[in-house]
């Protein structure tokens, strides 16, 4: 596909660039590097810089494009590459493969995330055509759908870049103004103890018994959690959340089990609130292995970050709000959503950010995930006054 220019219409250039990305099968842990190539093709004619960052394998890239000086400030419209996977059966076109019904846009990732991309990617042209005195920059991940591994890489590859002001993440809110969200950090932990015979208990480690009293201190921490809930806090519930959602362990009721791994998350509604979970933790879990060590000195209890994603903490003043306000104009109603994003990441790295883009998350995982064209064309119009808060 040739590079989108300025002639024409943008709407029928985001809809041809949107046909092209959703033809890539770009679904979380399988590579993106095609898909990235094509953005870079599209990207190269506008762009001052662009930098790539890859995982290990080199089959998984990130992209960060700046268009317009390559300074401090200006805006980052940030998005994720990667989709959710599909089963074709449930569909009723092909999930790869942008297809138009009415004012809809079937197929993976036309509302997650694509379709803003689409829009960003026709409206490049006409902003590097401006006498940008800051820049816009274009950041897209990947496998943000399976635990964010793409946005850190990316972040730490921007040590040395210029540092945007702010940054939109394109998630799907329906247009909606979203200004926080609780974050989500999700674990596996194992318990190693030593089996024996149910008759002698003391001359083994019970991983299940230490397993239960490790759970029963993460979930007697819940009232002080509510306790520190913020005062104001936009969330329902409140405060910061924790759940252990699996438990497997032990081989039989006579047996002293010898091992025991559970699944648990946490939502922290502030990233102090994760620290205080872990602080304590670690002064029980100290505690515990002590008792298993005197009588197995192997015993152990490890955890293993399955992913920490922070959360996007409410700012009263943000920079990326006034953004958000003064695009839409007026006073648009801020919301906060129990989904998490990459903007929590990006407020962590200093970059103040909004959730806002085209389409409803309702539809997002779903077979026949859709965009309405309608959204796609109020996104363009609205990115397009972004020139006016960098020329000057
Ligand atoms: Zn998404």
């Amino acid at each position: 596909m040739p590079a989108p220019t300025t002639d024409g219409s943008p709407v029928d250039q985001m809809l041809a660039i949107l046909d092209g990305l959703i033809a890539f099968p770009s679904v979380a842990l399988t590579p993106n590097v095609d898909l990235i190539a094509h953005v870079e093709d599209l990207l190269r004619p506008y762009c001052s810089e662009i930098l790539l960052s890859h995982d290990e394998t080199r089959t998984k890239a990130n992209l960060f494009a700046t268009i317009g000086p390559v300074v401090d400030g200006g805006i980052m419209l940030a998005g994720h590459s990667d989709v959710v996977p599909v089963d074709p059966g449930d569909w009723t076109s092909p999930p790869f493969t942008a297809t138009r019904r009415g004012d809809r846009i079937y197929g993976r990732g036309t509302a997650d995330m694509k379709g803003f991309l689409a829009c960003v990617l026709a409206l490049v042209p006409r902003w590097a055509a401006l006498d940008l005195v800051r820049p816009v920059h274009v950041a897209l991940t990947f496998d943000e759908e399976d635990g964010f591994h793409g946005a850190p890489i990316l972040i730490d590859s921007l040590a040395d870049a210029p540092r945007p002001a702010v940054a939109i993440v394109g998630e799907p809110t329906g247009l909606k103004v979203v200004g926080a969200h609780k974050g989500c950090y999700e674990y596996t932990t194992t318990v190693t103890g030593m089996n024996g015979h149910s008759s002698r208990p003391a001359e083994a480690v019970s991983a299940v018994h230490h397993a239960t009293r490790w759970i029963a201190g993460l979930l007697g921490l819940e009232e002080e959690l509510v306790e520190r809930a913020p005062a104001g806090s936009r969330f329902e519930p409140m405060h910061t959340t924790t759940n252990v959602g699996v438990i497997n362990g032990g081989l039989a009721r006579c047996t002293v089990a010898g091992g025991c791994s559970f699944d648990w998350e946490m939502r922290p509604v502030q990233g102090s609130d994760a620290r205080f979970v872990k602080d304590r933790i670690a002064a029980l879990e100290s505690g515990l292995l002590a008792e298993m060590r005197a009588v197995h000195p192997e015993a152990a209890i490890e955890t293993e970050a399955v992913c920490e994603i922070d959360g996007l903490e409410w700012e009263e003043s943000s920079p990326a709000l006034d953004l958000m306000r003064s695009l839409l104009g007026g006073d648009p109603p801020v919301g906060v959503v129990a989904y998490g994003t990459e903007a929590g990441l990006y407020q962590a790295a200093g970059i103040p950010s909004v959730v806002w883009g085209p389409g409803d998350i309702a539809v997002a995982h779903r077979p026949d995930e859709f965009v309405e064209v309608s959204d796609l064309e109020v996104c363009l119009e609205l990115l397009l006054g972004l020139g006016s808060h960098l020329t000057d």
